[in-house]
């Protein structure tokens, strides 16, 4: 069944009509774990990616620790195979056979020596490819000529490389024609180490779904602003502080994976980002978000935090130039 965005409580360019000249779609992804190809749009599985050119790499790290991606994938089968089982009825917790109870227990005291990195160069790490086919509003960015995106990353955070990526990994963007991929990588490289788990993207298939948003308040004139306010508080004293609807929360941004759309500022204050090269005010092409079950958008089926991704806070973002989407992209977090 194909996760989908519940009923809008209400169309808030009803009582703001003023809002319309505002809005923006956006295409929710709705990952969900799976087993995508290199054909598919996705997160966390193989790039189309062309045999003849080179992999990659950060040279930014020494001698790092972190987590082996096989041995992070590993404790991940494990637990998942024994949630599958019924609990012992003596209450001991999870069904893990006595040879998983064994590896799990190896990993947890291997836990307290995090792995340690050889210093060579990482290969970065493949996050997601979206297809203009797949994904409606992939095409207002695209460069012309172009109608795939791909992500990677270098899965450690704190990277000096000028696009305001402090607050987690270091990204990469690369637009492609697909059809000009005719002999693709087989064996896709990754790193042999990543700073935490959560850079570790479960493979998921993609369920887009167009929606529309309005701005973040602080986008908006002052006085629309305070019109907005009095018309919630208005609400909420006819019908409660539970089920009144907020214009922030449930009728502009969606929560979740997306493509274009508003950008939400729930934890810091707005900031305007601006392009380095050209100084257009700069657009956020991809949202990554925890979870997208927050407030009145939670879609049906779940689950609500499907990737296993997080940086940043809850939401990491890649930024992009909309005079030339080949101008250094940037990131931001929340
Ligand atoms: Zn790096
Ligand atoms: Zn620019």
């Amino acid at each position: 069944m194909k996760p989908t965005t519940p009923y809008r409580p209400l169309d808030v360019t009803v009582p703001f009509p003023e809002l319309t000249a505002y809005a923006r779609t956006a295409t929710r992804l709705h990952p969900r774990p799976g087993a995508p190809s290199a054909a598919d749009s996705h997160v966390g599985g193989p790039l189309l990616w062309p045999e003849d050119e080179a992999w990659p790499e950060c040279r930014e790290h020494g001698r790092v620790r972190g987590v082996r991606p096989r041995r992070a994938r590993r404790y991940e089968e494990i637990l998942a195979a024994a949630a599958a089982r019924p609990r012992p009825a003596d209450g001991s917790g999870w069904a893990y056979t006595a040879a998983e109870r064994a590896e799990v227990q190896a990993m947890t005291d291997a836990g307290h020596q995090p792995d340690e990195h050889d210093g060579s160069p990482l290969p970065l790490l493949a996050l997601a490819q979206f297809h203009a086919r797949d994904v409606p509003d992939l095409a207002a960015f695209a460069p012309p000529g172009t109608d795939l995106v791909q992500v990677l990353w270098c899965p450690f955070a704190g990277h000096e490389d000028g696009s305001y990526s402090h607050f987690g990994p270091s990204t990469r963007l690369f637009w492609r024609r697909a059809a000009d991929v005719t002999n693709p990588l087989s064996v896709q490289p990754e790193p042999p180490i990543v700073e935490r788990t959560w850079y570790l993207p479960v493979p998921c298939v993609l369920h887009p779904e167009q929606v529309t948003e309005y701005p973040w308040a602080d986008y908006l004139p002052p006085a629309l602003v305070s019109r907005i306010e009095a018309w919630e508080d208005d609400i909420e004293a006819r019908v409660g502080r539970d089920a009144a609807p907020t214009y922030q929360y449930d009728l502009s941004i969606a929560p979740g994976w997306k493509i274009g759309g508003w950008d939400s500022w729930h934890r810091t204050d707005l900031v305007r980002l601006h392009c380095e090269a050209c100084g257009a005010g700069m657009r956020p092409l991809l949202t990554m978000d925890r979870c997208e079950s927050q407030a009145s958008w939670g879609p049906f089926p779940g689950p609500g935090c499907p990737t296993g991704v997080t940086a940043g806070r809850d939401e990491y973002r890649a930024f992009v130039c909309p005079a030339d989407p080949t101008h250094p992209h940037r990131m931001s977090a929340q």
